[in-house]
């Protein structure tokens, strides 16, 4: 009887361990070029369906999962091998970078169906960190990286760098490296064309759409305290809910939002203007400052060299007001832009 119960526990802790994506335990080592996930065409379907992996699903599903995904603990739990090296010489011996991107992110990253290519802002720039390290800016291969699973995925050495519309702030820097800033967003809403809702004030009682995982799903319960928070894994999902009737509204940057905005105007609007600050910065494993430097190397000469303002304007559509201050802290000092009731500009490509 006992006996059964012990094989039953380690049949249990078995799955378990499954579920949550480890590694058996006789994994001693597992190079980045082997984890499953890092499919070399990282654009493919199939790399997305890969992407989300069990770890990824689980820390998506609940909103205590994902508040937890984010914290050491809970990274440790979901990763039972140990993780796969990301130093800079190891990336170097491998030959490429690898990179977490998002893929349901007009203007920064995105799987565009019809090339079957991920494209945008943090694509072009992880691109440029690439070319700074291998001569060659297609050195480089992308995996999905969903809000929540940014931070586990550097941990566990999934991905070398994260570029996913990653807000720097201090919480997340007690886990990661963060790279110079490169873009700032703030905060919005999306609303369908013919919602009469104009503000962050207006959302007592609304059914509000997020994402888990995300400074926006933090943000709106302090904003918007008298809403109802409904939680998704992609802003593409949350999207979707909207256009079904299942949430009054979606909310995330300013920015993420004007891609959807776009693609559908006679559906969608953004209004609210930007009630936070999020200060975008590329995600490195913590310690690893060598690749840090060359993230930041990649960054600065983009900008001393003027193709930042090429590709900022390629991807947002217009000439960057101003140059992001290297230091994201910095960008806190300021306060957001609140044109209160005022629909953010849609100028994006
Ligand atoms: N920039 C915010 C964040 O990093 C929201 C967008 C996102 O989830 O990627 O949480």
């Amino acid at each position: 009887m006992r006996k059964t119960g012990s094989t039953l526990l380690v049949l249990v802790a078995v799955v378990l361990m499954a579920a949550c994506g480890g590694n058996p335990p006789a994994a001693t080592s597992v190079p980045a070029t082997a984890v499953p996930t890092a499919v070399m065409a990282g654009e493919t379907p199939t790399a997305m369906m890969a992407a989300e992996s069990p770890t990824a699903m689980m820390a998506a599903e609940s909103p205590t999962a994902m508040m937890a995904a984010e914290t050491p603990s809970a990274v440790m739990t979901a990763t039972t091998g140990p993780a796969a090296d990301t130093s800079l010489a190891a990336i170097k011996q491998r030959g490429k970078l690898i990179a977490g991107v998002k893929y349901d992110v007009r203007i920064f990253g995105y799987l565009n169906p019809e090339t079957n290519k991920v494209e945008g802002f943090d694509v072009d720039l992880a691109k440029a960190v690439a070319k700074r390290i291998f001569g060659d800016e297609n050195a480089v291969e992308f995996q999905e990286a969903i809000s929540a699973n940014r931070i586990p995925y550097l941990n566990e050495g999934k991905v070398d760098v994260i570029f996913s519309t990653m807000t720097a702030n201090e919480d997340r820097a007690k886990q990661i490296e963060f790279s110079d800033t490169y873009y700032v967003a703030g905060q919005s809403l999306l609303v369908p064309v013919n919602s009469t809702i104009t503000s962050v004030k207006d959302l007592a009682g609304k059914k509000v759409g997020t994402v888990s995982g995300s400074t926006s799903e933090k943000n709106i319960r302090a904003f918007a305290p008298e809403a109802t928070v409904e939680l998704f894994s992609k802003y593409g999902e949350a999207v979707q809910a909207m256009d079904a009737g299942r949430v009054d509204v979606v909310t995330t940057d300013d920015i993420i939002l004007l891609g959807f905005a776009k693609d559908a105007p006679d559906k969608f609007k953004v209004v609210g203007g930007q009630f936070t600050q999020e200060p975008y910065a590329a995600g490195i494993k913590k310690g690893n400052t060598e690749l840090l430097a060359e993230v930041n190397g990649a960054i600065r000469d983009l900008i001393s060299s003027g193709e930042y303002a090429t590709l900022y304007k390629k991807w947002i559509g217009s000439d960057p007001a101003s140059t992001p201050p290297q230091d994201w802290r910095e960008v806190y000092k300021t306060a957001p832009v609140i044109p209160t009731a005022m629909p953010v500009a849609t100028g994006t490509p």
